[in-house]
């Protein structure tokens, strides 16, 4: 059988790129290694019978935000999203908890001293969100729709999070910033984590930090259905390691990372182009762990299970202390955990009266040990009695995402360590976007802008890329 088009991966951007193939008219094949589509975003019984699992992703503001799946008719397709309120807490010991509200009013009120300052940084991006977003998730070669906005948003891309948190007064709103800017996954003192940390603090005030009711899989699942309904066809337990062995195809998109591009054989890239891919470095790895509960965590502030999403980690100097070990090739002592607690927002995903929650933390890229015991302490440091809770764990070190989903290089969950040359400088401008020398051959991984999350926007601007240069579809 001949397609128009094969995409290779079939998490969010493969997704996404398949689809947007499809609904242009592409005949499409999206294949992948593993037995079920959802790279990232799936949800697994990991633990015991009923309690279900996001394995990888968790919360997802960009996945609402995203204005590609926004504009699909996921709902029809299964797609159900679960709104906390408040969408972030960051208990601090012996001080009060920060709250990150989605009123950006009730978080500035709480924050006191603070108020004023956290309402300045962010209620301009806030007040243009559409605009913000279009803006953060867009290909790197489009014009942007407001550069007014933009030139407002660069001074917080090119400050560290150090410089930017220590702005402000409180142990609370230094905390909320630094955990937020913790995402990116390198130290708190180079430049872009601040826009890291400010993208998700203007999402939380505008679309919020939702999830989909029943597990991260069923926004996959809802995308491979609707691609599905438009007559495309998926291949799963299909891991490719040869461009040969696909079928022929007009284009051929990959939505692996640039590592594992240069891997494959026969991709007829010239080795200029392969050393650039083999030149792509990851950032640290992720240790996950998911727990099966017998009951809600047993937070020391009980306030803490009004947000759905828990960074564990205390101050601002104990985040950037956690923040920096993995880049010495060391495991914090006290590492910063992102936690999720679904189960107190989705009774769907646990057996009655029991619970699950999420959390991971940064350790070296490809890291081997075992970081479940410092995980757990760090969470009972702030929930004492939480151990007695663990009817289960499963515990997930970078090795073994790695087998899960071959995109996540060492554990790796961002297709690529966030820097500023593979950001903004060299290694980005070497690869610039989704063509590659090759004609038909695109990228569209998390590798390619605008990077990691689970939004589908490489996958698209991928697939508008192969539209116009291979079809010769014209998009407006
Ligand atoms: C622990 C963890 C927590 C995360 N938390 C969040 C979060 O809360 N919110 C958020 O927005 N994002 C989060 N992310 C990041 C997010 O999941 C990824 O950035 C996103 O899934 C990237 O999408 P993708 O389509 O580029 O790749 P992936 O989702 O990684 O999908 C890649 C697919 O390609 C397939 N594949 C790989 N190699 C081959 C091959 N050779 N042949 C065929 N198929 C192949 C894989 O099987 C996989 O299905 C998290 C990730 C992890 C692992």
């Amino acid at each position: 059988m001949s397609y128009d088009a094969v995409v290779v991966g079939a998490g969010p951007n493969g997704l996404a790129a398949a689809i947007e193939l499809q609904t242009h008219g592409c005949s499409t094949l999206l294949i992948d290694a593993a037995n079920e589509v959802g790279g990232s975003a799936r949800t697994e019984e990991a633990t015991l019978p009923g309690f279900l699992h996001d394995v990888g992703s968790a919360i997802h503001p960009l996945g609402f935000g995203s204005p590609f799946f926004s504009s699909l008719p996921l709902d029809s397709f299964g797609l159900e999203w679960v709104h906390p309120d408040t969408p972030l807490a960051h208990p601090l010991i012996g001080s009060r908890t920060a709250f990150l509200e989605k009123s950006l009013e009730q978080t500035a009120s709480a924050l006191g001293e603070d108020g004023n300052a956290w309402t300045r940084r962010f209620a301009p991006f806030v007040a243009s969100s559409k605009t913000f977003f279009e803006h953060t998730l867009r290909s790197p070669l489009s014009i942007p729709s407001s550069p007014i906005l933009m030139a407002r948003f660069a001074p917080l891309a090119l400050k560290s999070t150090n410089r930017l948190a220590n702005s402000f007064k409180s142990d609370q709103a230094r905390a909320l910033f630094a955990g937020n800017a913790a995402h990116a996954g390198t130290p708190l003192s180079h430049l872009l984590t601040g826009a890291v940390g400010a993208a998700l603090i203007v999402a939380a005030h505008t679309v919020g930090w939702p999830f989909p009711k029943g597990g991260a899989g069923n926004l996959t699942l809802a995308l491979a259905r609707y691609f599905e309904s438009l007559g495309g066809t998926i291949q799963t337990g299909s891991r490719v390691t040869s461009l040969a062995d696909l079928p022929s195809a007009r284009a051929t998109l990959m939505a692996i990372t640039h590592g594992q591009v240069a891997a494959l054989t026969d991709t007829g890239l010239s080795e200029s182009f392969l050393r650039r891919l083999k030149r792509w470095r990851y950032g640290p790895g992720a240790f996950k762990v998911d727990w099966a509960l017998d009951g809600p965590i047993p937070w020391e502030d009980p306030e803490v299970a009004r947000a759905a999403t828990v960074h564990v980690g205390g101050t601002l100097e104990e985040v950037a202390a956690s923040e920096l070990q993995p880049w010495s090739g060391r495991l914090s002592e006290r590492p910063f955990v992102l936690l999720a607690q679904h189960t107190l927002f989705d009774r769907s995903r646990a057996p009655e009266g029991k619970h699950t929650a999420w959390g991971y933390c940064h350790v070296p890229n490809g890291w081997e040990g075992d970081a479940t015991p410092v995980i757990e302490a760090q969470i009972e440091r702030f929930a004492p009695g939480f151990q007695e809770r663990i009817l289960s764990r499963s515990s997930w070190g970078p090795k073994r995402l790695e087998r899960w989903d071959g995109n996540l290089v060492g554990g790796d969950v961002n297709g690529g360590a966030l820097t500023i040359s593979q950001t903004l400088g060299p290694a980005r401008w070497s690869l610039p976007g989704y063509r590659t020398p090759k004609a038909g051959l695109y990228l569209c991984s998390a590798s390619t802008p605008p990077g990691g999350g689970v939004h589908g926007m490489a996958g698209f601007h991928g697939a508008r890329c192969a539209l116009r240069h291979t079809f010769g579809i014209r998009l407006s």
